[in-house]
Order: structure tokens, then C-alpha cells, then sequence
């Protein structure tokens, strides 16, 4: 590992127990895996297993650009265990409502999977600004 993903590693971490506590998440377990991701679009993924509230969260520090980005990434992640129960069922609706039907099947994920991923952007945004915010306060 170079000293770049090493530097990261230990920005998320850290991230990662400020955002758990200011989401309310601290019973959480979440471990940190520091590795490449197969495809080019993942810098960042999470999944988790609410009833034992632990979490894993990959990250591919070789895909990463800024700070900010990492700010970014990191709170829409966290933003996912805020909803993780409701993503799950909604997709498990969809298998239910298929029935068997591949193009329903296909086309209801993908609407499932859309608004998730904007809801938990959207999430993200509210998280990041939160915790730059009362960064800033603390250092009054
Ligand atoms: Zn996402």
C-alpha cells in the first residue's frame, strides 16, 4: 500500500467515527477495507447487516481525486445506513411484483435503484454540509 492510500485510509477512518456519532450511528461496527475495486466507477461501496449493526465500506484509494470528493463519498455511504432496511425491501417488492417477469424486473430495480441512490445523495449533501458546518463552529 503507498503512503497515499495509507494517508487516506486513516482521513476515512477517521470520517467515518465523526459521521457515525453525528448520525446517531455509534453502535455500528464499521470496518474500513483499503483495496482496489473492480470497476472503474466504484471509489467507494457499503454493505451492511443492520441487525448486527456492522457495516463494511471499500474504498479504492487509487480511484480518488480530491478532499472534498472524499467528504463526499464518504457521507453518502454513511447516508446509505439511514435507509438501508427500506432500500432492501423495496427491492425485495420488486422481485415479488415481477413475479418472474424479467423486463418488470429489470425496469422496477432500476427505478428502485435510482431513487435510492437519490435520496441517499441527497442525504450525502445534508451529512457533508453538517459536518463541515459544525467543524467550523468548533474551532470558535
Ligand atoms: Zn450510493
Amino acid at each position: 500500500m503507498s503512503s497515499g492510500a495509507a494517508f487516506w485510509a486513516e482521513y476515512i477512518r477517521r470520517l467515518i467515527e465523526e459521521t457515525k456519532y453525528k448520525l446517531g450511528l455509534t453502535d455500528y461496527t464499521i470496518t474500513l477495507v483499503v483495496a482496489k475495486l473492480p470497476q472503474d466507477d466504484f471509489k467507494m461501496k457499503i454493505m451492511a447487516a443492520p441487525e448486527y449493526m456492522d457495516a463494511v465500506i471499500d474504498i479504492d484509494p487509487s480511484a480518488l481525486d480530491t478532499g472534498d470528493e472524499v467528504d463526499e463519498l464518504v457521507a453518502h455511504e454513511m447516508s446509505h445506513l439511514m435507509h438501508w432496511e427500506l432500500h432492501q425491501v423495496a427491492e425485495d417488492l420488486v422481485i415479488l411484483a415481477a413475479n418472474g417477469n424479467e423486463l418488470l424486473l429489470t425496469k422496477f430495480s432500476k427505478e428502485v435503484e435510482r431513487a435510492a441512490e437519490l435520496a441517499t445523495t441527497r442525504w450525502g449533501k445534508a451529512v457533508k454540509k453538517f459536518i463541515k458546518d459544525s467543524r467550523n463552529e468548533n474551532r470558535h
